[in-house]
């Protein structure tokens, strides 16, 4: 599906946290979110899966518009992978996992033959077949976060939003995880810290400042030392890896020179 995001702004107590953002995800296609703690992207995101009506604008799939779709309808095509939530869920991994399905069943209905296989199949591409009894709650944050791009993935959506989805992932998991995401060839809009998975992961890399989109494109010509200096206050050189061709940050860790 098309993700179309027109004009959206979120205006909260007199401040634009999202401001005047335009932009179009294409079938298939997987975008980065980038910028600094703050930047809008989290509020972004939430536009999209419905968390968060938009002050100004409009998000569509597929040209239709999120909020004017039943929550079901809405259910069916897109799933949300959220920064870890609180465990106040007194569930297994599996019941977690199984949650995906409630949208394409109708209510009381129980989990057939079909639900369970593709639960099983989420929970062992997670990594996950061997937690599937544990309660959620006893879960580290690494796991829990399995968990929830496992639901996602129980969904079968066509559309994917993530937000920091590698957070506290191990580099191994990090690294499974986005393939993952990128081999199910699902629309995705993933924010992501690691502008090194990013690159290597994502067709586009949307960066984000102070609620406004700053650089839109494709890692190569997003990733530069004057935008990672602008927007970052980091002093970086990007090279091109000799064998991926990937587009790498690396930060001259030193002195402070830019933060005055
Ligand atoms: P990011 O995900 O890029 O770190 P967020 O979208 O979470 O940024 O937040 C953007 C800005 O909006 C931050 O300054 C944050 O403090 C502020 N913010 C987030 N939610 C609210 C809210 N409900 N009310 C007021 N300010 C908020
Ligand atoms: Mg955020």
């Amino acid at each position: 599906m098309t993700v179309t995001v027109e004009d959206v702004s979120v205006r909260v107590g007199g401040r634009d946290l999202v401001h005047r953002v335009s932009l179009e995800v294409a079938e298939g296609e997987m975008l980065a979110l980038a910028g600094p703690n703050g930047a809008g992207k989290s509020t972004l995101l939430r536009t999209l899966y419905r968390a968060r009506r938009p002050t100004g604008g409009r998000v569509l799939l597929d040209g239709e518009d999120v909020w004017r779709m039943p929550a079901r309808r809405l259910a069916r095509r897109l799933a949300a992978v959220l920064q870890e939530s609180g465990g106040d869920f007194e569930l297994s991994v599996y019941d977690v996992v199984a949650m995906g399905r409630t949208p394409h069943k109708r209510a009381f209905d129980g989990d057939d033959a079909t639900d369970r296989a593709i639960v099983a199949d989420a929970l062992e591409r997670l990594d996950l077949a061997g937690l599937a009894y544990a309660p959620f709650d006893r879960l580290s944050g690494g796991e829990k976060q399995r968990a929830l791009i496992a639901r996602a993935l129980a969904q079968r959506p066509a559309t994917m939003v993530l937000d920091e989805p590698t957070n506290h992932l191990d580099l191994r998991h990090q690294l499974d995880a986005l393939n993952l995401v990128r081999g199910l060839g699902v629309t995705a809009v993933v924010a992501l810290h690691d502008l090194n998975m990013a690159a290597a992961f994502c067709d586009r890399v949307c960066v984000m400042d102070a609620g406004r989109v700053v650089a839109l494109g494709t890692p190569a010509d997003v990733l530069t030392p004057a935008l990672l200096a602008e927007v970052y206050r980091v002093d970086a050189e990007v090279a091109i890896h000799p064998e991926t061709g990937v587009p790498q940050v690396s930060l001259r860790t030193g002195g402070s020179r830019l933060t005055n």
